[in-house]
C-alpha cells in the first residue's frame, strides 16, 4: 500500500463548531497519524498514512462534517514526512485573528435537548444548556479570534466539570465556548411589570403561570426580548395588539413541535426541513382553516409565520403550550429590545412580567423569515441563524463597505471572495436603528479586520445613510438602487455577465431624479441601461400615498381618464373633499413626484378592487392582494398592458388594465379575480417585455428582484412563462429580493467600480 504525508487546509466556518475533535475521531478512524490545529486561516491537518485511508478522511472531512462547519475550501498538498505515530490535537497558539469565520447562532441540538429532559443528567432542566453543535454565537461574541474570553459568557468561569469537558478532546463541548451548567453559569430570574425581581419563585414556571393566565410576558432569547401571549387565547392576543400599537401586522408563532405545526398549518417536506433546520427561522406556511390559534394573531392573512423553539429555554417553555405569540419586544416599528435596562423602559406598559436571565447578548438579532417559492427556500430576512455567514462573490475585489437601504437596513462588508451582511437593523428613520447601524460598522470592521477602503451607499441625496458615507473613510461610491437589486441576485445565484433585471419594487430614486420601482435593466457589476420602466404616475401626496393605496388608486384613474371624468369607486367613498384636493396635487405638481413603481400599482388595484384603501404597515395592500387569489388563480386571462416603444427604451402603460379592472368591478367582479387578472397580466407582460428586449439585445439570464417578488404567485408564474420561452432566470434565495439584499449588490459594484483619474 502507497504511503501519503499531506498537509490538509480546510477553510470556512471550521473554529468554534467542534471542528479539531472531528477531526480526530476521523483520522483515528481511517487509520492516520497526524495533528490538527487551527490557525489564522482555519484548520490546518497534517496526516500521514496509506493512499487509501488518506483519500477517504479527505472526502469525509466535508461529507461528514459537525452540523454548524460550513466549508468553503480544502485544499491539499503533498508534504515531507514529520514521523508521527499517532494523531493529535495541538493547541492554537498565534492569534486566529484573519481570515476565519464566526458562527452564526445555532437552535439546540438533539443530544443536548435528550440531556436536558433526563432527570439524572447533571443539566436536567437548565435553560442554557449548549455544546459544540448548538448554541449562541454571533450574539455572545464580543471579539476575535473566538474565544470564551471574548464572549458574553466571559464573566462565568467554568466549574472543574464544565472545564474538564471543555478541554477532553472527544467531548461534545471540547472547547465549547458557551458551556456551562447549573453550577457555573447563568441563571434565570423573573420580575414583575415594574421590573422588580420576584424572589424565591422558580422563574420558568412563575412565567408560564402568568402566561397562562393571559399575561404578557417579555422573554430574553438569543438575539433580544420577545413578547409572548398564549397564542390560543383571543383577549390575550388582542390585549398585546392594543398595547404594542400593533394594529394589524401578523405575529409570528413559536409552535412546540412538528406534530403540532401540523394542526394548524399545511407543511411540505421541504418547509418540515426548514423549520427543523440548525437556522431555525420563521417560516411561512399555509394555514389550515380550523387552527384553535386566535384570529387576531394574523387578521384576515392565509399564511401563519411558524418557527420551532430554538434555544432550552424556548423547548422548555413550550412544555406547557401547545403554541405562544413570540413577537420581537418593541413598540410598534422599533427595533427588538436586546439590552436589559432597555428592555425595562421599552417595554414599560406592554409586558406584565419578565423572564429574563444574566447571559447578556452582544448584538440584536432578530428572527430570520424564510418561504418556500418555486420548491425551494427563499430568505425574506436575514437575521438570526444566518448571519454572519459570508456569500461567495465570483472573484475576489478591494474591501467595501456598503451602508444598505433606507428600510429593511443591512450593511455589508467585502473580504476578498467573501461578502458579510450583518444582522437585519431595520428602518433608519428610527433613532434606534441608526445607532445599530453605527454600531455594527464599527463591530463587523472588528469582527473581520476588514478595514474598507469604499464605502458604498444609495444614490438618494437625502438617505441618512448617504451623509453617512461621508463621514467615514474611505472612497464613497454612490449607487443607483435598483442596479444594486440586479446585482445582488445575480451574486446570490454566483452569476458574473451581462443580465437583464426585472426589478420590482416601491421606490428607489432613479439616475433622472424620479422615483424608479418597475425597471428592466440591463448591466453587469459596473453598469446598466434602463432598458424598459413603468409609464410614471404622481404619488400624490409622497408618503401620504404609501400609507393610503386609495390615492394610488385616483392617481392611476387620472392618468388613464383625465381629471374631469373620473369613474366612481368605492374606495372614495366618503373622501370626496380629499379626492379634491389630490386632483389639485396632481394637476399643479405640488407634491406629487413622478414614479414608476410597480409597489404603487398594487397599491391603486388593492385599493380599486376594495380591499385596502389604507394600510397600517408597508407592503399590506400587495399582500392584501396576493391573499385574496383563488385556487384556481391561473385560468384567468391577464389584464393586458401596453408595451411602446420610445426614445429610451420601452415604456410600460397600465391604462388598459385600468380600464378593463373598472369595467370589471362595474360588473361585480370578485376581488379574487380581479387580483388573479391582474397577476397573469404582470406575469404576461413581464415575458413579452423580456422577449422584445431579446430581439435587440441577445439572450441573457432574467434575473427577478425587488420586494415585488417575495410574492410566490407572480414568481412561480413569471418563472413558469420566462422558461417556457427558454429564459435562463435567476431569483433570490440566500439574500433577500426586498431592501434587505440591497447592500449586497452595493457592496459588489462599488467593488468593481473605476476610482476617478488622480489629475
Ligand atoms: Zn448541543
Ligand atoms: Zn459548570
Ligand atoms: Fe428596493
Amino acid at each position: 500500500m502507497r504511503s501519503v504525508v499531506w498537509n490538509v487546509r480546510v477553510e470556512g466556518i471550521v473554529q468554534g463548531v467542534g471542528f479539531r475533535p472531528f477531526v480526530y475521531r476521523l483520522a483515528t478512524e481511517y487509520g492516520l497519524s497526524g495533528t490538527v490545529l487551527n490557525d489564522s486561516q482555519g484548520v490546518l491537518i497534517h496526516v500521514e498514512g496509506d493512499v487509501v485511508g488518506a483519500e477517504a478522511f479527505v472526502a469525509a472531512l466535508e461529507s461528514e462534517a459537525p452540523p454548524l462547519a460550513l466549508i468553503s475550501r480544502v485544499a491539499v498538498v503533498s508534504v515531507a514526512p514529520l514521523g508521527f505515530s499517532d494523531f493529535t490535537i495541538v493547541a492554537s497558539t498565534e492569534s486566529t485573528r484573519g481570515e476565519t469565520q464566526i458562527a452564526p447562532d445555532a437552535a439546540s441540538c438533539k443530544d443536548c435537548l435528550a440531556e436536558m429532559s433526563a432527570v439524572t443528567d447533571r443539566r436536567f432542566a437548565y435553560p442554557f444548556i449548549n455544546c459544540t453543535n448548538c448554541g449562541p454565537r454571533y450574539s455572545i461574541v464580543t471579539g476575535v479570534p473566538y474565544d470564551r474570553s471574548a464572549t458574553t459568557m466571559a464573566e462565568f468561569p467554568m466549574c472543574p466539570s464544565c472545564l474538564k469537558e471543555y478541554h477532553d478532546p472527544l467531548s461534545r463541548r471540547f472547547h465549547a465556548q458557551p458551556n456551562a451548567c447549573p453550577v457555573c453559569g447563568p441563571v434565570l430570574s423573573f420580575s414583575d411589570a415594574r421590573g422588580r425581581v420576584v424572589g424565591g419563585v422558580d422563574p420558568l414556571r412563575e412565567a408560564v403561570k402568568m402566561l397562562g393566565q393571559g399575561g404578557i410576558v417579555a422573554i430574553k432569547g438569543l438575539g433580544g426580548y420577545h413578547l409572548a401571549v398564549d397564542a390560543t387565547d383571543a383577549a390575550a392576543v388582542v390585549r398585546l395588539r392594543q398595547r404594542k400599537h400593533r394594529d394589524e401586522k401578523p405575529f409570528a408563532l413559536m409552535v412546540s413541535d412538528l406534530t403540532a405545526i401540523e394542526q394548524i398549518a399545511r407543511l411540505s417536506p421541504l418547509e418540515e426541513r426548514l423549520l427543523c433546520g440548525v437556522e431555525r427561522p420563521i417560516v411561512l406556511l399555509a394555514r389550515r382553516a380550523e387552527a384553535g390559534i386566535a384570529e387576531s394573531v394574523a387578521p384576515g392573512n392565509t399564511f401563519w409565520g411558524v418557527m420551532l423553539p430554538y434555544t432550552p429555554l424556548h423547548s422548555l417553555l413550550l412544555q406547557d403550550f401547545s403554541a405562544l405569540v413570540m413577537t420581537s419586544g418593541n413598540r410598534s416599528d422599533e427595533p427588538i429590545a436586546f439590552d436589559d435596562q432597555q428592555a425595562l423602559n421599552r417595554l414599560d406598559g406592554i409586558a406584565d412580567g419578565y423572564l429574563s436571565h444574566n447571559r447578556r447578548i452582544q448584538r440584536r438579532t432578530e428572527d430570520s423569515i424564510v418561504r418556500v417559492i418555486d420548491q425551494q427556500p427563499l430568505v425574506l430576512r436575514r437575521s438570526r441563524g444566518y448571519v454572519p455567514r459570508s456569500i461567495r462573490l465570483a472573484s475576489g475585489q478591494p474591501a467595501v463597505l456598503a451602508l444598505g437601504a433606507e428600510l429593511k437596513n443591512t450593511i455589508c462588508l467585502t473580504r476578498s471572495d467573501c461578502a458579510f451582511i450583518s444582522h437585519h437593523l431595520g428602518d433608519l428613520k428610527n433613532r434606534d436603528a441608526l445607532d445599530a447601524q453605527h454600531q455594527a460598522i464599527t463591530d463587523l470592521q472588528n469582527l473581520l479586520d476588514s478595514p474598507p477602503s469604499i464605502i458604498a451607499h444609495d444614490l438618494h441625496p437625502d438617505f441618512v445613510s448617504s451623509r453617512s458615507a461621508i463621514a467615514l473613510d474611505g472612497r464613497s461610491v454612490s449607487v443607483q438602487h435598483h442596479h444594486a437589486h440586479l446585482v445582488s441576485c445575480m451574486v446570490d445565484n454566483g452569476v458574473d455577465e451581462l443580465a437583464l433585471g426585472v426589478v420590482f419594487d416601491g421606490a428607489g430614486y432613479g439616475i433622472d431624479d424620479t422615483l424608479w420601482g418597475g425597471e428592466f435593466l440591463l448591466g453587469d457589476y459596473r453598469e446598466f441601461e434602463r432598458v424598459a420602466h413603468f409609464d410614471p404616475v404622481a404619488l400624490p401626496g409622497g408618503d401620504a400615498a404609501v400609507k393610503e393605496p386609495w390615492r394610488m388608486a385616483a392617481s392611476y384613474l387620472i392618468k388613464t381618464y383625465g381629471d374631469d371624468s373620473l369613474p366612481k369607486m368605492s374606495c372614495f367613498a366618503n373622501r370626496s373633499s380629499e379626492l379634491q384636493l389630490l386632483r389639485q396635487m396632481v394637476k399643479r405638481g405640488i407634491n406629487a413626484p413622478l414614479t414608476s413603481s410597480c409597489g404603487r400599482l398594487f397599491d391603486a388595484v388593492a385599493a380599486l378592487a376594495g380591499l385596502r384603501a389604507k394600510v397600517s404597515y408597508e407592503g399590506q395592500a400587495a399582500l392584501a392582494l396576493e391573499m385574496a387569489l383563488p385556487d384556481d388563480a391561473e385560468h384567468f386571462e391577464g389584464y393586458p398592458f401596453a408595451v411602446v416603444k420610445y426614445a429610451a427604451g420601452l415604456k410600460i402603460d397600465a391604462d388598459p388594465l385600468i380600464r378593463e379592472l373598472v369595467s370589471d368591478l362595474n360588473n361585480n367582479i370578485s376581488s379574487s379575480i380581479v387580483s388573479a387578472r391582474f397577476h397573469n397580466g404582470l406575469a404576461t407582460m413581464i415575458a413579452q417585455v423580456c422577449r422584445l428586449l431579446r430581439k435587440t439585445y441577445g439572450p441573457v439570464p432574467v434575473a427577478l428582484s425587488g420586494g415585488v417578488f417575495q410574492n410566490r404567485y407572480l414568481t412561480e408564474r413569471t418563472l413558469n412563462l420566462l422558461r417556457a420561452d427558454d429564459f435562463r432566470v435567476l431569483v433570490h434565495r440566500q439574500v433577500p429580493p426586498n431592501d434587505g439584499g440591497l447592500s449586497l449588490g452595493q457592496a459588489v459594484i462599488a467593488g468593481h467600480s473605476v476610482p476617478p483619474k488622480a489629475c
